[in-house]
């Protein structure tokens, strides 16, 4: 059986088991299943700690490498101009969506639910405190912070939201060193090349045991949430998942067509190893080796565009966090009746479009950026409450969409380098 097929196999399993044991097995009569519930935690808990404790090294030595490749080929003012512009512009193309469908299907309009609960939810309480934390910051601190003052304390906490200053850091240390050395042999480059190389190797011993964490995350989130979860937010979730689909099969099939010049379901099937450990992690950066193994492997792309892309994408472009995010701000605007501006409207867009640059790629990474956007517009951010029911699984989905858009932007890229620099970079490699 193939690796796909096994993972598929575990997914599938996951979601029957857990809808019969949620249906006719609740852990009230059956004690057991709580046991079984925390084996199939641990399995999870493994399979991702795994490939977590892999994220830091991996990112740092691929990013420093990808630069130094880039830059010692003088390629990497072409491959990061093109790489932004193609974010930038996917990630408003997703926002757009967002903000179409939800003004024609309206799927807050009508929606009931009791503002006093939802005032008392503790996940609700959690996000007002950050929330506050984030109104005193002034405007400038948010560039200060995407420096890092010690790259290693960066490190230390790249999960609680300094993964970008951990970037920056890379993405600096990596062009220095091109500009200090051209020198392929140099011990510290070597040694890069060794911490990736490794580091690979261990998510290889995770993809062993992946079937088994994903039947076990899958599981427990069905057994949890069983098929009723969706509520009466059940419309909302359906409008996020069309514009989900909308991005994927029509927006990235006709850049894959018209601007890679390639067959965009050949693309998609090669990609759905990624695709399924998205969709299961709930997060960019746990599936970023795998990412990075298929463009290499699998897709071909050229190593030095596709490490550069990908590692950078996997925190920096996110257009299903983006596309989330619009949905989420304007279907809570409904819900509240409150009519929004077209200044409100517009800051919603900006806000949404740098969301998804700014969001880090972990399970919920987004939820703190949708609050400080609610904030700004006069949302109460209780109304979110009403979403967090559902955020597991939608996060599920717009994490896909997540890598889905670095791979594509990755093939993007590296099929619009021109000739010469694609040359230079061979040659250099
Ligand atoms: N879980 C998403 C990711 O890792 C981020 C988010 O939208 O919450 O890509």
């Amino acid at each position: 059986m193939k690796q796909y097929q096994k993972l598929l196999l575990g997914f599938v399993l996951g979601v029957v088991l857990g809808l019969i044991g949620y249906y006719f097995l609740p852990e009230k009569s059956y004690p057991f299943m709580k046991l079984f519930t925390d084996f199939c935690t641990l399995a999870g808990a493994v399979f991702l700690r795994i490939i977590f404790m892999v994220v830091v090294p991996l990112l740092v030595s691929a990013l420093m490498l990808g630069v130094f490749e880039l830059g010692k080929g003088r390629g990497l003012g072409k491959v990061a101009t093109k790489s932004l512009t193609y974010t930038l512009l996917l990630s408003f193309m997703a926002v757009i969506i967002a903000v179409s469908l939800t003004a024609i299907l309206q799927p807050g309009v009508g929606v009931q639910f009791d503002k006093e609960a939802l005032a008392k939810n503790q996940g609700v309480l959690n996000i007002s405190k950050n929330v506050q934390a984030a109104k005193t910051k002034p405007w400038y601190q948010y560039f200060t912070d995407l420096i890092p003052q010690n790259p290693v304390d960066s490190a230390a906490r790249a999960f609680g939201g300094e993964i970008i200053a951990l970037m920056i850091f890379s993405l600096m240390f990596g062009y220095a060193l091109s500009c200090y050395t051209q020198d392929e042999d140099n011990p510290f480059i070597k040694m890069l090349d060794t911490i990736f190389n490794a580091s690979i190797t261990i998510v290889g011993w995770a993809m062993k045991l992946a079937p088994f964490g994903i039947f076990g995350i899958v599981f427990n989130t069905t057994y949890r949430m069983g098929a009723g979860f969706l509520g009466n937010v059940a419309y909302f979730a359906l409008v996020v998942v069309i514009g989900l689909l909308i991005q994927q099969f029509i927006v990235y099939a006709a850049c894959i067509k018209f601007i890679a010049r390639s067959n965009p379901w050949e693309f998609f099937k090669s990609c759905k190893e990624a695709y399924v450990y998205a969709f299961s992690t709930a997060s960019s950066n746990a599936t970023l080796p795998i990412a990075l193994e298929l463009a290499e492997k699998t897709l071909k792309l050229p190593p030095q565009i596709s490490r550069f892309v990908l590692t950078c994408g996997a925190s920096a472009n996110q257009n299903g966090t983006a596309l989330f995010e619009g949905v989420v701000v304007l279907f809570l605007a409904q819900v509240y009746g409150l009519n929004l501006s077209i200044e409100s409207q517009f800051i919603v867009v900006l806000m949404s479009v740098l969301a998804g640059v700014g969001t880090a790629g972990v399970p919920g990474g987004s939820l703190p950026l949708i609050a400080i956007l609610c904030v700004q517009v006069g949302i109460p951010v209780e109304g979110m409450g009403l979403i967090l029911g559902v955020d597991r699984f939608l996060d599920m989905c717009r994490t896909t969409l997540n890598v889905s858009g670095d791979l594509v932007i990755a093939k993007l890229v590296s099929e619009n380098v021109d000739q010469e620099t694609l040359d230079n970079l061979k040659e250099s490699a």
